[in-house]
């Protein structure tokens, strides 16, 4: 059969650990063997990262800019633990942090389903897409502990004119302190993008914050969700029969259990966070949860939402069989190759993604699985396979995919 060509290149971002190894097999016996793979290399690995300053994942960041669309791997964001353990220069700061600032995006993550595995919310009954706002707060933000007795105050200097000062504390002892930031342009983007993509997939879009509280900071998100809303999506969803809804976080999360799922819920960065990983487990595995970040001005970053699965990994070295599930991975490969083909009219490209990723589904719902999946699984018994044989499988059934369609 003869391979499938690409036009141009897609931004591959090594990693580490597991995934890294993970990363290696799912090209060598899902990719290569189909797809002419163009790719421009980076390697995120944190050995590299730490030899260049870090320089790399600028550079692989840009390289997103420039062509649009790239897919990553796992990465280590180090800790003082892993400074020591890699003899790193400094503790670096995340890949994924560095490159969501640069591209100024929205992260958008979706679990992906299996008919053996049913949530553990029992109304849910259709996805839960969260999408994260993936720019500023804490993620971004100055901190400082203070060891000692001082005032704490915000001070804004503009530069047309005299400092606003703020009093936030006079501490008598010591305590902590935190500066967050966001931006309008960020926010407008990262609205637009939600919008766009509740269009797109017809669903209803949830959008919470705590504007009660956050009389300043979560109130201006609040307020120009609503000013993009009226102005430019108000009618476009209106047609197409779907719903902006507006809550305070707390009513959002209580809703959300009680829902029957199939909408977009749309988090700023530290909700997205943590209900992130929530929702996926409560679907099934983080291990299931597909993730891509949107820039606004249309770039796409392609990953898996979990990390690096450290674990695995160390039972890997000390040469024990490990049972990690690549699926997530996998699927980070097929939205990217997707999204390259319909970006440069390659239909080719896309229906080989699509028929991998059924191929995936198919050996999950025959009950070839990994460790993690095998005890959610209901109504089948499950056959547990090691990290290699499952790509494998997905291989074989590849394989039938692309025959039987070619037929
Ligand atoms: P993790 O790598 O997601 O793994 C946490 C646990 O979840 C694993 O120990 C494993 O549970 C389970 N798990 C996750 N992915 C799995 C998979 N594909 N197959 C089977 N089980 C899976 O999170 P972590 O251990 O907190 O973090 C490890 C490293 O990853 C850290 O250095 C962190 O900085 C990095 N990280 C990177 C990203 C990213 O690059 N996007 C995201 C998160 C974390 P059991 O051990 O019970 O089997
Ligand atoms: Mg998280």
């Amino acid at each position: 059969m003869e391979k499938i060509r690409m036009t141009t290149p897609l931004v591959e971002m090594d990693g580490d650990e597991m995934t890294r190894i993970l990363w290696e097999l799912i090209k060598e016996e899902l990719l290569a063997p189909f797809v002419d793979l163009k790719t421009e290399y980076y390697d995120l690995g944190l050995a590299r990262r730490d030899e260049t300053d870090d320089q790399i994942t600028v550079d692989a960041a840009k390289a997103i800019e420039k062509y649009g669309v790239g897919v990553k791997c796992a990465t280590i964001t180090p800790n003082a633990q892993r400074v020591e353990e890699y003899g790193l220069k400094k503790m670096w700061r995340s890949p994924n942090g560095t490159i969501r600032g640069i591209l100024d995006g929205t992260v958008l993550r979706a679990p992906i389903l299996i008919d053996c595995i049913k949530p553990s919310v029992r109304t849910w009954e259709k996805p839960i897409t969260i999408a994260r706002h993936a720019y500023g707060d804490i993620y971004s933000a100055q901190e400082l502990r203070v060891t000692e007795p001082g005032k704490a105050q915000l001070v804004f200097t503009p530069r047309s004119g005299a400092p606003i000062t703020l009093d936030i504390q006079d501490f008598d002892g010591p305590g902590v302190l935190q500066a967050n930031y966001n931006k309008d342009d960020s926010i407008l983007a990262f609205a637009r993008v939600c919008f766009n993509y509740a269009l797109e997939t017809k669903q209803d879009m949830w959008f919470a914050t705590k504007d009660t509280i956050s009389k300043q900071y979560d109130q201006t998100f609040k307020l120009l969700f609503q000013e993009v809303y009226d102005k430019e999506y108000k009618e476009a969803f209106e047609q197409a029969g779907i719903e902006y809804f507006y809550t305070l976080i707390d009513d959002a999360v209580a809703r959300v259990i009680r829902s029957k799922g199939g909408f977009l819920w749309v988090c700023k960065n530290y909700d997205g966070d943590v209900m992130s990983d929530m929702v996926s487990t409560a679907f099934g595995s983080l291990a299931m949860m597909t993730s891509v970040l949107v820039s606004p001005n249309g770039k796409y970053e392609y990953e898996a939402a979990h990390g690096t699965v450290t674990r695995h990994y160390y039972k890997h070295l000390a040469g024990e069989e490990t049972s990690t599930n690549p699926v997530a991975t996998i699927f980070a490969w097929t939205g990217a190759l997707k999204k390259r083909g319909e970006l440069d009219g390659i239909g080719e490209l896309v229906r080989f993604a699509e028929r991998l990723e059924a191929a995936c589904i198919r050996t999950l719902e025959e009950g070839i699985m990994t460790k993690d999946l095998a005890g959610l699984c209901e109504g089948i018994t499950p056959t547990v396979v090691n990290s290699t044989q499952i790509i494998l499988e997905i291989r074989k059934r590849l394989e039938e995919e692309l025959a039987c369609r070619a037929c």
